[in-house]
C-alpha cells in the first residue's frame, strides 16, 4: 500500500510558514489537494503556493485568525464549498511567547489559550460535519512542553497539555464518525518560532539537552504528520507521536 491522498482534500491552520509549510508541501507530493490557512502572511503563502504548482494539484488559500469562532466557520464554509469535502484537518497554528507567572496579563494569557487551545476547538466543531461524511483524520500540534512543562511558558505548556488531553477525548467520541484524531508533539524546531531562542546565548545550552544533539528540520514533523493521516494509520486513533530526537526522555 502505497501513501496515497488522491482526490483528498487537506486543510492546515498556520500553513504559511514552518511545521504548516512543510506537511502542506509533503501532502500534495502524495496527491492531496490542500486547504493552507494562514493569519497574516500573504507573501510566504503565496511563494508556497507557487511551489506547490509541481505537484499538479488543487490548492487555495483562506486568511483567517483561527482565534477568531467566526473566522473559523467562514473558512471552513469556504474550504467545503471550494472543494467539495474535507478529510484531514491539521490544527497547526500556534504561538510561543514568554510570560513570568508573577506579571502575566490576562490579556497575554487570553492570547495564549484563544490561540494555541480554543482555535482547536473552533476548527474541529467546524469541520467534523464534513470530515464525518466520508471519514476522515484530524492532527492536533502539541509540544514537548505539554508533557513536562515550560518555566516562564506556563500558559504555552499548559495549552499544549490540554491538546493532549483534547486529543484523546475526541479519538473516542469521533470514533462513530469514522473520524481518527492523533497528535504530534514536537520538540524543538528550527523554525521562525524558535529561531530566535536557538541563535541567542542560550541556544547551544537547549541542544545539548536533545539526545540527538539538534533541533529538528520541520520537514521531520510533515513525515509524521502525514503518515498519521494515511492509511497506513489506519488503525492508529487517540496517539501522541512524540518528535523531538529523545528530548522527552530526559525530563
Ligand atoms: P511558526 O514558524 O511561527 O509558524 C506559525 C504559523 O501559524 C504561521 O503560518 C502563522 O501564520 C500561523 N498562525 C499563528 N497564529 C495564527 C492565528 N491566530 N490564526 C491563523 N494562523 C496563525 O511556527 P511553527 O514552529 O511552525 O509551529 C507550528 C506548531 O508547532 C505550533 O502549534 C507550535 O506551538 C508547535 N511547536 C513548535 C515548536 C518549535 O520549536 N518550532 C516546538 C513545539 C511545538 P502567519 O505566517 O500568517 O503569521
Amino acid at each position: 500500500m502505497k501513501i496515497d491522498f488522491t482526490d483528498k482534500v487537506v486543510l492546515i491552520t498556520g500553513a504559511s510558514r514552518g511545521i504548516g509549510r512543510s506537511a502542506a508541501m509533503l501532502f500534495a507530493e502524495h496527491n492531496a489537494n490542500v486547504a493552507l490557512n494562514y493569519r497574516h502572511n500573504r507573501e510566504a503563502v503565496e511563494s508556497l503556493m507557487e511551489e506547490l504548482k509541481q505537484f499538479h494539484v488543487n490548492v487555495r488559500s483562506y486568511q483567517a485568525d483561527v482565534a477568531r469562532e467566526q473566522a473559523v466557520n467562514t473558512m471552513i464554509d469556504e474550504v467545503a464549498a471550494d472543494f467539495g469535502r474535507i478529510d484531514v484537518l491539521v490544527n497547526n497554528a500556534g504561538i510561543w511567547r514568554e510570560a513570568a507567572i508573577t506579571t502575566i496579563t490576562d490579556d497575554e494569557l487570553a492570547e495564549m489559550i484563544d490561540t494555541n487551545l480554543k482555535s482547536m476547538f473552533y476548527c474541529a466543531r467546524a469541520a467534523t460535519p464534513f470530515l464525518s461524511k466520508q471519514g476522515g483524520s484530524i492532527l492536533n500540534i502539541s509540544s514537548t512542553a505539554g508533557q513536562r512543562g515550560e518555566a516562564y511558558h506556563s500558559h504555552y505548556a499548559s495549552t499544549k497539555g490540554a491538546v493532549i488531553a483534547f486529543t484523546k477525548s475526541l479519538a473516542t467520541e469521533l470514533v462513530n464518525e469514522k473520524i481518527r484524531v492523533n497528535c504530534v508533539a514536537p520538540g524543538w524546531v528550527d523554525t521562525d518560532m524558535s529561531a530566535d531562542a536557538l541563535r541567542s546565548p542560550e541556544g547551544p545550552g537547549y541542544v545539548s539537552l536533545i539526545p540527538m544533539r539538534r533541533a529538528a528540520h520541520p520537514d521531520e514533523l510533515a513525515g509524521a504528520i502525514v503518515f498519521l493521516a494515511s492509511d497506513w494509520a489506519s488503525f492508529i486513533t487517540g496517539e501522541v507521536i512524540n518528535v523531538n530526537g529523545g528530548a522527552v526522555l530526559c525530563g
